[in-house]
């Protein structure tokens, strides 16, 4: 039977163009000619491209079906554990799409800019409070270019003080990102083991904090979901020796209204607006990582940074100490648009609801599933949880097959095989937009998959078998890409 869309449920087969197109079909239709024909020179124009004949409607509906086969949060649950794949409300789309807004020039002398710079200005002014810190850039591009920016401005305060350090501390439960960035700016990275509850201790780090190590990086809430509740104890040892304490903050969803940072001893870190504060992100489109600092370190920031005279707002260079500028202009404007409508219309109240939300519904996963799913670190979570694929290797089956066999459910799969001290990591973050039904109904998912593995595990092997593309061999669909569909 040919196969055609729209009789074959979510399976469709979609053709090139090329392969649908017929010869003299068109999509368009010219006024009639009022001037005489003329041959156009080939040697100006290039010999002519190999474009597909097709009509409006054919071109509509083979992109709009193409549409439908992708996946996001606005389908279906997306419990992409680290990524914070929630729902953001379309209001800041709207907000970020208003024509003084999208229509603003970034070339524009700052009298002509009052509303965009204001806006940066109280969003960098939300953002330290939130966070705790005493000064915002909104300028790096993406959590890791915040990384960047806040590793050049712990190095830029060491040349400062005369002299440079050589090393940083990194915990085993950081994020992958961070080692990364230590290394971009010189240091060396010098790992510290997380202890039997999943956090590091400040033993640990007092072994080697010494005074030719810059600082540390700790992700809080770590990699694992966990509070590194040991924060204070361990600043006070590194600020001992003269080091400074970074925050990998991405994941503060799970602490807004509810942490601060800097009297937890924080120094510098960054946020991902494209993951607490209302951006969509998975598909590569713009994002933020605002760098947030204490007092003592604002003179590094980037520049420009936008300041407030009397009522009127303007730009400055005149920061003899900055890191320097990071990006064209000031960072993604349109991501800082939706993080300020986010924040002004939850207020202080919702954000911290919305922290609570997402720690709850993590905890309620991790409770629900933990007899299910073998639970590596047994307390309580952020705003994601962390299982390993322990109770399924009697049945020969390791995290990848759970994983396929969850999108036969129609869920985008959780994080796998991240963190790396987790083996066969399956990592969880249901995020505070759904529902109680929609966490129940991927709880029963995942309960049925589990009960299948034991009586039917070649359903997990083969899996996906629901979806368009079925099971890849993904070394060669890595090293041989096939692009054409
Ligand atoms: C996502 C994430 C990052 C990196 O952010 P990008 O915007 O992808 O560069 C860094 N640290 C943590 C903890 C993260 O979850």
């Amino acid at each position: 039977m040919k196969t055609s869309s729209g009789t074959t449920g979510l399976i469709q087969n979609e053709p090139l163009l090329w392969e649908k197109g017929q010869e003299g079909r068109s999509g368009y239709s010219m006024p009639r000619r009022d001037v005489p024909r003329t041959k156009l020179d080939e040697r100006f124009l290039g010999p002519a491209p190999d474009l597909p004949d097709m009509s409006e409607i054919d071109v509509v509906r083979h992109f709009t079906r193409l549409s439908q086969w992708n996946f996001g949060v606005d389908t279906g649950m997306y419990p992409l554990g680290s990524c914070t794949m929630k729902y953001n409300p379309k209001i800041n789309e709207k907000m970020a799409s208003l024509p003084g807004f999208a229509g603003s020039h970034p070339l524009l002398p700052p009298r002509f800019s009052q509303g965009a710079l204001q806006l940066i200005y109280e969003l960098e002014k939300f953002l330290a409070e939130i966070t705790g810190m005493d000064a915002v850039s909104v300028q790096p591009a993406a959590g890791a270019h915040g990384e960047l920016a806040g590793m050049l401005i712990v190095h830029a305060y060491h040349e400062k003080r005369g002299k440079q350090r050589s090393k940083i501390i990194i915990p085993d439960t950081a994020h992958g990102t961070n080692p990364a960035s230590a290394a971009l700016c010189g240091y060396q990275p010098v790992a510290v083991r997380s202890n039997e509850e999943g956090i590091i201790s400040p033993e640990q780090v007092e072994a080697v904090m010494d005074e030719d190590t810059a600082g540390i990086m700790v992700t809080n809430p770590n990699t694992l979901g966990l509070f590194e509740k040991n924060i204070k104890a361990i600043a006070d040892i590194v600020h001992a020796k003269g080091g400074l304490v970074y925050c990998d903050g991405a994941n503060m969803n799970a602490l807004m209204g509810i942490v601060h940072l800097g009297r937890a001893g924080v120094d510098v870190m960054h946020l991902n607006l494209h993951k607490t504060f209302s951006t969509p992100h998975g598909g590569g489109g713009p994002g933020s990582g605002p760098v947030c600092v204490r007092k003592h370190l604002e003179a590094f920031l980037p520049v420009p940074r936008v300041v407030k005279d009397g009522k009127n707002y303007g730009l400055t260079e005149d920061l003899p100490d900055s890191i320097g500028k990071l990006h064209p202009f000031f960072g993604n404007f349109g991501v800082m648009i939706k993080a300020y409508s986010y924040i002004r219309s939850l207020g202080a109240g919702g954000l911290k609801k919305a922290s609570q939300l997402a720690v709850l519904n993590a905890n309620y996963m991790k409770e629900m599933l933990k007899g299910t799913l073998h639970l590596p670190f047994d307390s309580v979570c952020m705003h994601e949880c962390v299982f390993s694929d322990q109770n399924l290797h009697d049945y020969k089956v390791i995290t990848v097959d759970l994983a396929k066999r969850l999108m036969d459910h129609g869920y985008h799969p959780p994080t796998i095989y991240f963190p790396l001290i987790v083996h066969g990591a399956i990592m969880i973050e249901p995020c505070e937009t759904e529902s109680k039904e929609e966490l129940d109904n991927f709880i029963a998912a995942v309960k049925e998959i589990a009960a299948e593995a034991k009586t039917n595990p070649e359903n997990l092997k083969n899996a996906p078998t629901r979806c368009k593309v079925k099971r890849l061999d993904e070394t060669s669909a890595a090293r041989n890409p096939c692009l054409t569909g």
